[in-house]
């Protein structure tokens, strides 16, 4: 059965399967509700909002924020918004034309030969409606970190009462922490900029989107990087 688990006093995590790739969601407990970070892909519609609704307790879900809008963190977005319809959904200014289709990734051009190899994602959810964000900008409890590299309006979020950084793809931890592919990063200077900058952050629990969290040794684990 699909399910929140609990990782830290406000923060829950669920890993559903997208292929080969473990991916995970993250709801997170406010004082006025719920949070959730990133949106699956579209398979995990269904499986989502039903363990979302059993999270939530009877409490709302206020905000739904991306940390980018690759198809494993945004693919659910639309169904969840339906479902959600008084949630605000929340990514950067500099991504969100990525999700609603005025820019495509397929367009960037990075100075690197392996993106050109990936499949590019298509964007996953036109029409929707996003409260723009930017570095420093406070999304319930936690402060957005722009962290661009992987995608140019990449986020992380920092719970800085739980001493959590939810990191989204600026590391992965599959089989170790790493940073994330290049031939899905677009810009390879910025993925270093912002582990260099997750680095100097000051927090214990790293909670990548892809693979197990780093509880206590996160953020030595994230300065092994630099
Ligand atoms: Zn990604
Ligand atoms: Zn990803």
């Amino acid at each position: 059965m699909y399910a929140f688990q609990s990782v830290t006093p406000h923060i829950w995590r669920m890993q559903l399967w997208y292929t080969v790739m473990p991916v995970n969601v993250w709801l997170v407990r406010e004082d006025d509700g719920w949070t959730l970070i990133d949106a699956g892909a579209k398979p995990h519609a269904e499986k989502l909002i039903r363990a979302i609704l059993t999270q939530l307790n009877g409490w709302p879900l206020q905000r739904i924020a991306l940390t980018h809008g690759h198809v494993d963190h945004a693919g659910s977005l639309l169904a969840l918004t339906q479902a959600f319809p008084n949630a605000q959904v929340i990514c950067h200014r500099e991504e969100a034309p990525f999700v609603t289709g005025e820019k495509r990734y397929a367009d960037l051009h990075p100075d690197h030969r392996s993106y050109r190899l990936a499949p590019k994602f298509p964007p996953q959810a036109p029409g929707v409606h996003f409260t723009q964000i930017e570095d420093g900008d406070l999304v319930g409890s936690m402060y957005a970190v722009y962290t661009p590299g992987h995608t140019p309006g990449h986020v992380a979020y920092w719970h800085q009462t739980d001493n959590a950084i939810i990191c989204g793809d600026a590391f992965l931890n599959i089989l170790e922490i790493s940073p994330p592919l290049n031939m899905f990063s677009s810009n390879l200077e910025g993925v270093q900029k912002s582990i260099n900058l997750i680095g100097e952050l000051n927090f214990a629990h790293l909670l990548p989107s892809h693979g197990n969290p780093i509880l206590n040794k996160g953020r030595t684990q994230a300065r092994r990087l630099r």
